[in-house]
């Protein structure tokens, strides 16, 4: 299948669910292909990859940081980023905030929670998320719009299932008082499993591009 091919096929699929295209690695011509099918949402994992793909892309479109943020990189998005799922720890609000108020914008955000079993996957535990949220004044230019999980790299979907409903009752506990919106869950993988338990945002990136070759 296309890149085209597939991007209509996904939206087709996911209706209400916004597609976010995961673009990581892949070179400009390949997001062009996916933007000429009428895709505007990508996600990058690596904010100066983003950056310089913003700089040839059109300005239509609207750019998702999904990786781990490193805070000293947060200057060369906070002018264009639509939205950062990858909030985990303090030390990157208040730098999204001070950049942020920079450049006279809000920036929208949501909180990563850790959910697998695998400890190498990041995120805050719902001790932290409560914490957290206790202190969003602190924070008048980020907005948090809701939450993002990632579930174990297994094929178990009950495992899987699992991890997404637990996110999900966290994101429900907030969604009325905090007005979320967002609840970012599920790859190439397990996009049905996030879907069926009340996925806004999928991510989904080998599925539409092929497979990343990170040697290249
Ligand atoms: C790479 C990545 C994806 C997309 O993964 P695929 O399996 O290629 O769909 C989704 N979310 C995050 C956070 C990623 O880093």
């Amino acid at each position: 299948m296309s890149i085209a091919e597939s991007i209509e096929k996904y939206r087709a699929e996911l209706g209400d669910v916004q597609l976010v295209a995961v673009s990581k690695t892949k070179p400009v011509e390949d997001l062009q292909a996916a933007y000429d099918a009428g895709q505007r949402h990508f996600g990058e994992n690596k904010i100066q990859e983003m950056a310089a793909k913003h700089e040839e892309l059109p300005k239509d479109i609207c750019w998702h940081m999904i990786g781990h943020i490193q805070t000293n990189k947060i200057k060369y998005m906070a002018s264009f980023v639509h939205l950062v799922h990858g909030v985990d720890r303090k030390k990157v609000l208040v730098e999204l905030n001070k950049q942020a108020a920079k450049h006279g914008r809000t920036i929208s955000c949501l909180l990563q929670m850790h959910i697998a079993k695998e400890d190498t996957k990041f995120g805050l535990d719902e001790g932290e998320l409560r914490e957290v949220l206790t202190e969003l004044d602190q924070y008048p230019n980020v907005r948090v719009e809701g939450l993002m999980g990632m579930a174990t790299n297994t094929s178990d979907v009950e495992v899987i299932g699992a991890e997404f409903a637990h996110l999900k009752s966290l994101f429900d506990e907030f969604q009325e008082s905090l007005e979320w919106t967002t609840l970012s869950m599920g790859m190439s993988g397990d996009y049905k499993t996030a879907v069926a338990h009340g996925s806004t945002h999928v991510r989904i990136g080998s599925a539409i591009f092929g497979a990343r070759n990170y040697s290249a």
